[in-house]
């Protein structure tokens, strides 16, 4: 499907829960508002606009939350989503700590990939961050359960201030075979009030311990992350720097909030009700016309430069990511 610039849009995200396990401080402020039940899309109405999604193009879905692994069901969920025709990639976007109990049943269900993500692999740092104890170690224990398993793992890592120092040491994944990517904080929901590390000093950092790290083109996964390999490392080092270094003109995507919500672009709140339409009895023609339009005026990019013209409110938890 494509938009009224001729990106082709075949990626879409679905957050399936606004709720978490943690409370990132950058994502999820302790005592948001939580989404009643019955305002979420049940697993059955998600796939019901998956199969029109794939109608209009749509080829990988990523499942993502809140936190993906707290809603019940996830596993299954995954499955349904392997079993619709057209869907030739569903992926995983967890913190990592539910891994250990509903790993292999994901493995089982037919899960591609799975992002997992970690800020910092000081323990003291991650509780300060996410508000839990345990999460470094729960992390690097569901990485190598889904590294047996036999399911592709990367490691995705939000560039902070405070977390800086710890860099090099979530690099190290990469040289057992782990791809690992920064992401550069985004001014999204509480995200603007944090202080984020910039991507290009985590470069000149890495390059300290790896100075013949040099940009590759490695396709992994359907993002825009921009990867550097070494000789001593196993895997490549990615960057997702969508605030300093603008790849809109390349963006694939598309996101279904957990209320049904279709966002065509993170900066902006315009898109369409899909719960309304699928709520209100709307038949698949209508709700297939209402995904292509708003896909086709997908705007041409994000204003994270001129915050002043974001109209997004929501959090990055409720969104997805
Ligand atoms: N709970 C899951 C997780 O943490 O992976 C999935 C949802 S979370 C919203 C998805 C991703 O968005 C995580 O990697 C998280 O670090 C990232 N994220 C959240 N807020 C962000 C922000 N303001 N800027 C950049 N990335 C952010
Ligand atoms: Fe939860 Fe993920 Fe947001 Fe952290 S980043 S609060 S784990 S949704």
């Amino acid at each position: 499907m494509f938009d009224k610039y001729s990106r082709n849009i075949n990626y879409l995200r679905l957050s399936i829960t606004d709720r978490c396990n943690l409370r990132c401080k950058y994502c999820m402020p302790d005592g948001c508002g939580m989404v009643g039940h019955e305002d979420i899309l049940s697993y059955e109405e998600f796939l019901r606009l998956v199969r029109l999604f794939t109608q209009a193009g749509v080829e990988h879905v990523r499942v993502t939350g809140g936190e993906p692994l707290v809603r019940k069901g996830a596993a299954e969920f995954v499955r349904a989503l392997k079993a619709v025709p057209g869907v030739k990639k569903v992926s995983l976007t967890t913190n990592g700590t539910l891994l250990g109990k509903y790993g292999e049943a994901l493995a089982a269900a037919g899960l591609d990939s799975v992002n997992i993500s970690l800020d910092t692999t000081d323990p003291a740092l991650a509780r300060e961050i996410t508000g839990s104890d345990g999460v470094v170690d729960a992390v690097r224990e569901s990485l190598a359960l889904m590294r047996s398993l036999g399911v592709p793992v990367k490691l995705n890592a939000v560039l902070l201030a405070e977390t800086a120092g710890t860099v090099p040491s979530l690099a190290r994944f990469a040289e057992e075979g782990v791809p690992v990517r920064f992401i550069e904080l985004m001014p999204m929901g509480v995200g603007k009030y944090g202080r984020g590390y910039d991507p290009d000093l985590a470069l000149e950092d890495l390059r300290r311990i790896w100075p013949d790290l040099h940009p590759v083109d490695a396709h992994i996964g359907s993002g825009p992350a921009k990867y550097y390999a070494s000789e001593a490392l196993a895997a490549p080092i990615g960057f997702i720097d969508a605030v300093s270094h603008r790849f809109c003109a390349s963006c694939n995507r598309v996101r279904l909030t957990s209320r049904g919500f279709l966002k065509p672009c993170l900066c902006f709140d315009e898109g369409a009700d899909l719960r309304a339409l699928l709520r209100s009895g709307a038949g698949d023609g209508d709700t297939l016309d209402a995904i292509k339009l708003t896909v086709f005026n997908k705007p041409r990019q994000h204003c994270f430069d001129t915050p002043q013209n974001m109209t997004e409110s929501r959090l990055m938890s409720q969104i997805g990511g």
